[in-house]
């Protein structure tokens, strides 16, 4: 028996000859079971540019079954050798088209497959690519819900607004989508503050930020942390270019706040600013830095907050070491007698 998916005209297959429809027509009848139509494709010499139009048809008759294993076939065949590629094929739309396919069998797993051996799909669509995340937000993979969404963060906000704008509230929702995703993977444990402060309107709060920046030095800036912590949970990215321009700050408590809202909103530039500020920050504080960057999942932060902790148990060893020796633990020269009578641990011109 001849294979059908060799009995096409053309190629590319002529489709305003109508044996080739009628073609399409005849595999899906002789194969009820979709998985058939697979194994007569890999026996096939049919040129995967054409198997993805039949897949098309098949799709257009709505056999979707058929047309993604069609599609699947095809898109395998020419990964495994992309030379073949017909200049008329775009690939990362035929697997966009794919992923669109699985959409209603809610298999988000299958889909996130495709999206991590292809991103670009989710520049392609970037709605197929939120509703994916959605997806697998609620099967609680946040690892790979937070992979989508840092390629959908990749697209300039403009871009994004054009084409979502059809959608509603597509901006809470992805933000509220970012937050979930992010909350799960990017921190070992979340800053103290997290669950004190509630998302708000980066449009309001944003300018009120701006202006409590531009405050003379000495004041406080309580009223300011809490602003970029609102920040942080509210996950909204317009939020970072005021955030970028807090890690300038003067005041610690701001830069490592800005830094950690930085974080929660998947910039990079988060961790980035914690080190070096922790780096830089004079001695009695670099423990507001290094306590941030324990918080933050990181390989960079884990290296920096070991070396911290070493540092800091030397210290307090050698800290130990001194008082049972009756040294001074600030200079390690031995203490007076006058010293030792009055229990102190440091001559008086060392504490
Ligand atoms: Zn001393």
């Amino acid at each position: 028996m001849t294979n059908p998916f060799d009995e096409f005209r053309g190629s590319p297959i002529d489709w305003s000859d109508m044996l080739n429809l009628s073609k399409v027509m005849e595999i899906l009848r002789h194969t009820p079971d979709p998985e058939q139509s697979r194994s007569l494709i890999r026996t096939s010499t049919i040129d995967p540019n054409d198997l993805l139009i039949v897949a098309t048809r098949m799709i257009e008759l709505k056999r979707r079954d058929h047309g993604r294993i069609a599609m699947e076939e095809a898109i395998r065949q020419l990964d495994a050798d992309p030379d073949r590629i017909a200049p008329d094929i775009d690939i990362v739309f035929a697997k966009r088209n794919l992923c669109f396919l699985l959409e209603h069998t809610r298999d988000s797993l299958s889909q996130f497959d495709l999206v991590k051996k292809e991103p670009k799909i989710v520049q392609a669509d970037p709605q197929l690519a939120l509703a994916i995340a959605e997806g697998l937000i609620n099967q609680q993979r946040f690892e790979e819900a937070a992979f989508v969404i840092a390629r959908i963060d990749e697209i300039p906000f403009a871009v994004l607004s054009e084409k979502l704008a059809k959608i509603n509230g597509w901006v809470d929702g992805t933000n509220a989508m970012r937050v979930e995703a992010y909350k799960h993977v990017r921190w070992n444990s979340l800053p103290g503050w997290w669950d004190d402060v509630g998302p708000g309107d980066v449009r309001r709060i944003v300018p009120a930020v701006e202006q409590n920046l531009q405050r003379r030095v000495g004041m406080g800036h309580d009223d300011t942390l809490l602003l970029i912590r609102q920040l942080a949970v509210t996950g909204d990215r317009r939020a970072i270019p005021v955030l970028t321009q807090a890690l300038r700050h003067h005041k610690s408590s701001v830069v490592v706040d800005a830094a950690s809202a930085l974080h929660a909103l998947g910039d990079a530039a988060g961790v980035e600013a914690l080190i070096s500020g922790f780096r830089s920050a004079p001695e009695g504080d670099k423990w507001r830095f290094a306590s941030a960057l324990q918080d933050i999942r990181d390989s960079r932060a884990v290296a920096v907050v070991a070396d911290y902790n070493a540092a800091q148990r030397a210290a307090e060893e050698l800290k130990q070491r001194r008082i049972n020796e009756g040294l001074c633990v600030t200079c390690g020269k031995a203490l007076g007698f006058m010293d030792k009578m009055s229990s102190r641990q440091a001559h008086k011109q060392c504490s």
